[in-house]
């Protein structure tokens, strides 16, 4: 399997300075040593202009927390996955359960977004996962088959990644526990497979949920997890570092 994929979703969080500040400093410790891991953030809109020039150049990428389905046109407030592009985005996160329970966004919306992406040449991290009712209900691994069924595009997006990420574990410091997430991601690796054969053995499977420095080893030794995505933990360069560490 290729490296491990460190990816920080920055969500509505940060001010050019810091921002700026925050890309710099990672991008010029992974340039002075560190981790064989691939670096991503994600930070917000606002953001990726002047976060996207801080990277240049470096071995950190720059990715995007939302995209539109359609290429243009009337959508005020909306931002098409090809504008992502010409910022000099390489990912974009696509089903957050922000977006999903904060804004109401269906799986068949989600699909549409993931296809926009890959269309524009960008690769989509489609997260899905289920929330604490359906987890204590035993139903975690029904919903992520439907979401997943409802969410992916019809043939396998260049570069796909997809995000486990328990609704209950997001900012909460709880965590699944290795177990958990073997089951989760081998369940998904299945239905990857079978959906797309060949290709799906080869998409990117993230762990997502209160990964810090402390859990992130054995979260990211277990099967199947070929990297993270962090929330709260990615705007602290330290602490995102010592991911990255523990990954490798
Ligand atoms: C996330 O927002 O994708 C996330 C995993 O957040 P946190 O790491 O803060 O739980």
């Amino acid at each position: 399997m290729s490296r491990k994929l460190i990816a920080g979703n920055w969500k509505m969080n940060g001010l050019r300075a810091q921002g700026e500040a925050l890309a710099r400093g990672l991008a010029e410790r992974a340039a002075a040593s560190g981790p064989d891991v691939e670096w991503l953030v994600c930070p917000p809109f606002t953001l990726l202009a002047p976060v996207g020039e801080a990277l240049e150049g470096t071995s950190v990428a720059l990715g995007a927390q939302d995209c539109h389905p359609q290429g243009q046109g009337a959508y005020t407030g909306d931002i098409a996955a090809d504008m992502l592009r010409d910022l000099g985005c390489a990912y974009v996160i696509v089903g957050h359960s922000e977006r999903r329970h904060g804004h109401g966004e269906r799986s068949e919306l989600v699909r549409g977004k993931a296809e926009a992406a890959a269309r524009a040449g960008l690769k989509p991290i489609v997260c899905v996962g289920e929330c604490e009712r359906q987890r204590v209900a035993g139903k975690t691994l029904a919903v992520l088959e439907e979401q997943l069924a409802d969410s992916l595009p019809d043939a396998c997006p260049e570069g796909l990644v997809v995000a486990y990420e328990p609704v209950w574990a997001i900012g909460t410091g709880k965590t699944a526990t290795p177990a958990d997430v073997e089951q989760a991601h081998g369940h998904i690796r299945g239905l990857l497979a079978h959906r797309y054969g060949e290709a799906g053995r080869g998409v990117r499977l993230l762990y997502g949920g209160s990964v810090k420095p402390g859990n992130a080893g054995e979260l990211l030794r277990t099967p199947d997890v070929d990297g993270a995505l962090v929330g709260g933990a990615s705007l602290k360069l330290d602490d995102f570092w010592g991911i990255g560490e523990a990954a490798a």
